[in-house]
């Protein structure tokens, strides 16, 4: 819509407000700080305020919060619980089998256990009390670039107050231009304005696809007496049942403070069966006996979905462009091997402050100039550690027996394995048509398992993760073309978008009369997850930002 926009200028604009978001807003201030130099940092997040969108296992290691605030702890850092031990079993349908040798990388003794909406929340206090322009509620909608296309120079923040045919409102507010002489882009996983510029800026050309996990995790509140006040293992690692063990994916249990335990179940989207659905694949784990026995008697205090890049260095894009970076998730910073991407944020988020910091100094945010970015990534740990998980997941995708050969070679040869790089195959094209799935259909859970208290259904789930979107703005979905979800992805997929949703946001009707099929959209019901955007095998369906503040609002997760 064209009209006169409010402009405001900073010099530092950050789109996101997770972990490595937050943490270039705190070192922006710092290195400011030591150089004697003020600076305007604004940060943006779309959640009703910070931490309302952030979900996250988390164990985390700690080594770059140590390096960003060494007194963290005595600073307030929310910790549930400290990992006591780890144990590492494998399910099968009825039993679990602890796996003798915890694999190196997941050694997390002494780490914390922690709520990443709390942190964040905690990380936002921080970065205010430095006198960061933390604003909750505003949608990153549109990147602006200057007169040669190319220049990214600011964000237009999302209009409020729209009908769903697009007009204005009495209640209408127009969205402000912010404009920054660097801006990084720290949406989290499939960030919507990240993935725009990757395809204008061909910043993923020479790169492997992306590839991504969908995680769906409970806070649970168990009875006084609990599994983990008699257990010297309190962060749990599943492989295995319910899943296939071509498939990848596994459980997570960590216990937490006052008497609760986070429970989740992560599923690799390079899965083939149209007809699995990850929520059945995590109602199933929780029931496993292993796990029912551990949350016995509980209650789910909150529930929510988050996708994961879990690529790693192969799939990480070109880190900067003229007037950008790319911080945390959006560019896929994660330690596959070590289930862990907390740490890698907060270290991009830190490295690409101190690259826009220097381009601050020398008035100059080239691409050139903010190649240096790469370069510090390239010169730190984080570059080894992730260098060290390269092939990971490229391994994990692969059938089982082989890729145990190839996970066991990388594991004796510090990431190198058999094959050196491994392909990555995007998400979007590996699902197989449902005529070819036979035998071996996924049978939906049978809905008496339901008991609103301990396990719930999708829409419950929706309800635990008070997720809100108002009823009448435009759908934030975007199903390009409605009569290929009949004609082509119901034959052949039988709308896999229907199953792999945690929200029950798209729904296949049948009209009465016509016998016509046609899909339903629930946009209010979005838990802003991004697997429809990752999944869909048309690259039918497009996430975008629904007006500011809407969507879950996690406190515990
Ligand atoms: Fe996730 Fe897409 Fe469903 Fe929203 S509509 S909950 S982003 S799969």
């Amino acid at each position: 819509m064209e009209m006169e926009r409010e402009q405001i200028e900073f010099d530092v604009l950050i789109v996101g407000g997770g972990p490595a978001g937050l943490a270039a807003a705190v070192r922006s201030m710092q290195i400011a700080r030591e150089k004697g130099r003020t600076i305007e940092v604004a940060l943006i997040d779309k959640g009703g305020e910070v931490g309302a969108h952030a979900l996250s296992g988390a164990v985390v290691a700690p080594r770059a919060f140590e390096e960003l605030l060494p007194d963290y702890r005595e600073r307030g850092f929310p910790i549930e619980a400290t990992v006591r031990g780890d144990l590492f079993g494998f399910m099968t349908k009825t039993r679990f089998y602890r796996v003798p040798m915890v694999p190196r990388h997941m050694h997390n003794k002494g780490f914390p256990i922690v709520s990443l909406s709390k942190v964040t929340r905690w990380m936002a206090g921080l970065a205010e009390e430095m006198e960061v322009n933390v604003f909750p509620g505003f949608t990153g909608k549109e990147v602006l670039y200057a007169e040669d296309g190319n220049r990214i120079v600011g964000v237009r923040t999302g209009d409020k107050g729209i009908d769903p045919e697009g007009k204005p409102k009495p209640n209408f507010e127009p969205g402000i231009d912010l404009m920054a002489k660097v801006v990084i882009f720290a949406e989290g996983a499939r960030g919507s304005l990240a993935k725009e510029i990757d395809r204008r800026l061909n910043l993923s050309a020479d790169r492997m696809p992306q590839v991504y996990e969908t995680g769906i995790k409970e806070v649970i509140q168990l009875p006084e007496g609990h599994f983990f006040t008699r257990s010297a293992a309190n962060d749990i690692h599943t492989l295995g049942y319910p899943l296939d063990l071509h498939t990848p994916g596994g459980g997570f249990i960590y216990e937490m403070g006052k008497n609760r335990v986070a429970v989740g179940f992560l599923v690799g989207l390079c899965y083939e069966n149209p007809l699995l659905d990850p929520y059945d694949v995590f109602i199933r784990f929780k029931r496993h006996p292993f796990v029912s026995d551990l949350i016995r008697g509980g209650k789910v205090l909150e529930q929510g979905a988050r996708t994961v890049s879990t690529g790693g260095y192969y799939t990480i894009p070109r880190l900067y462009a003229d007037g950008a970076l790319f911080a945390g998730a959006a560019a896929g910073f994660h330690n596959s091997p070590a289930l862990k991407g907390v740490h890698a944020a907060v270290k991009s988020g830190m490295l690409a402050a101190e690259t826009a910091f220097e381009a601050l100094e020398k008035e100059d945010a080239t691409a050139k100039t903010l190649s240096a970015y790469a370069d510090r990534f390239e010169a730190s740990w984080l570059k080894a550690e992730l260098y060290e998980g390269r092939n990971f997941a490229q391994a994990l995708a692969k059938k089982a027996p082989v890729k145990f050969i190839h996970l066991g070679a990388q594991y004796v040869t510090a990431g190198r394995g058999v094959v050196d790089p491994m392909a990555t195959k995007e998400d979007a094209r590996t699902l197989v048509p449902v005529a070819k799935a036979s035998g071996k259909t996924v049978e939906p859970v049978d809905p008496s398992v339901y008991d609103g208290t301990l396990v719930v259904d999708k829409l419950t789930g929706v309800y635990l993760s008070r997720t809100i979107h108002r009823e009448d703005q435009p759908s934030h979905l975007i199903v390009h073309d409605r009569e290929l979800c009949v004609n082509r992805c119901w034959p052949e997929y039988q709308s896999p978008c229907t199953r792999f949703c945690p929200g029950k946001v798209y729904e296949m009707e049948t009209d009465d009369v016509s016998g016509r099929r046609r899909l339903k959209l629930n946009p209010s019901n979005c838990l802003h997850c991004k697997t429809c955007d990752v999944k869909d095998p048309f690259d039918n369906i497009t996430w975008t930002c629904p007006e500011g503040g809407e969507g879950p609002g996690y406190t515990l997760l």
